[in-house]
């Protein structure tokens, strides 16, 4: 069958930036199985996705609006280095959370440190970034009732999680 907007694909997928393998799911086990239409991949994916077969291999340029978006300045925030624990390792290019007011966790990266202030980056790391993907489709299934309810594909073994 051809994927709809509601199958559930089920893919591998090599992603490159700028050049540069990032991420490549034959190194894992399974390929990576979606239900589509819930905003789990990046537009141009869910897009590229649709109408697809199993057994077919293609590649995908996506533009930054069609993936994580472009940057913005003003997601880099500046805080005070007491926001950050004794331990904090504050350094550039260094991976934080931030925990919010309301309990949620913002993940960024450190911008900049000052001498009492650390200028942290929330921009997604790939924003502002071309991706490269080449995929290859395993498998398209009809997603399940239960599936669309809960918005996510279930394993071969069903309700796992
Ligand atoms: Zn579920």
């Amino acid at each position: 069958m051809k994927a709809t907007p509601e199958s559930v694909v089920s893919f591998h997928y090599a992603l490159a930036v700028d050049g540069e393998l990032l991420e490549n799911s034959r190194e894992r086990e399974q390929p990576l199985e979606v239900l589509l239409g819930q905003g789990q991949l990046v537009p141009g994916m869910e897009k590229a996705l649709e109408g697809r077969e199993a057994g077919q291999a293609f590649s995908i340029d996506l533009e930054p609006e069609q993936a994580y978006g472009q940057r913005r300045e003003d997601a880099i925030q500046r805080l005070s280095k007491k926001v950050f624990g004794k331990g904090a390792r504050l350094v550039a290019g260094a991976n934080v959370t931030l925990r919010r007011k309301d309990g949620g966790v913002l993940q960024g990266s450190i911008h900049k440190v000052g001498m009492t202030t650390v200028d942290v980056d929330l921009n997604h790391p790939l924003a502002g970034k071309t991706l490269h993907f080449d995929i290859e489709v395993i498998e398209v299934r009809e997603s399940t009732e239960e599936e669309r309810a809960h918005g996510h594909a279930h394993g071969p073994g069903g309700h796992a999680h």
